[in-house]
């Protein structure tokens, strides 16, 4: 059983700047295994650590069967540019089209400590992105116009009381 919760926009945790992992042990591997846990069960394909409530330099990817790990992620390379729709485990309900990179290599450790290069292309590149931006505090609907991130703030907060 996992005890971890998402937080939901405008959660304060949501826009804090995580901090780098500097240890990799068997708490870290527990903490990413509940994290997969958690996401799946949220029918998510990726998730950042600071969505649970863990300001640390962790997220993970679930996509076409493969999971991927991105610990302390450095984006080495961008190109291209693909719009499409959106949405976040932290802003439920909210759907929007994006514009983002169709092309990334990421440099990142995975669970063991090792350190890995991996390359997105189309969703899988838009998944790395969106998930290295919640560990910046930055969140999918900062690339949306104020007003409509304004509606979407109203919307949540009466969602967060219900
Ligand atoms: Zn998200």
């Amino acid at each position: 059983m996992s005890a971890l919760k998402i937080r939901v926009y405008p959660d304060p945790i949501l826009r804090k700047k995580a901090v780098p992992v500097d240890s990799f042990d068997s708490e870290l591997e527990k903490f990413i295994e509940e994290m997969f846990i958690v996401m799946r069960k949220e029918d998510g394909v990726g998730l950042a650590a600071p969505q649970v409530g863990v300001s640390r330099q962790i997220a993970v990817v679930s996509y076409e069967g493969k999971n991927y790990v991105l610990i302390n992620p450095k984006v080495l390379e961008l190109s291209g540019s693909e719009r499409r729709e959106e949405g976040c485990l932290s802003v439920p309900g909210v759907y929007e089209e994006v514009e983002r990179p169709s092309h990334v290599v990421v440099e990142a450790y995975d669970e063991k400590g090792d350190l890995r290069k991996i390359t997105g292309d189309g969703f899988l590149a838009r998944a790395f992105l969106h998930e290295i931006d919640h560990l910046q505090g930055k969140l999918f609907i900062d690339y949306l116009s104020v007003l409509k991130r304004q509606l979407i703030k109203k919307k949540l907060r009466k969602y967060r009381k219900e």
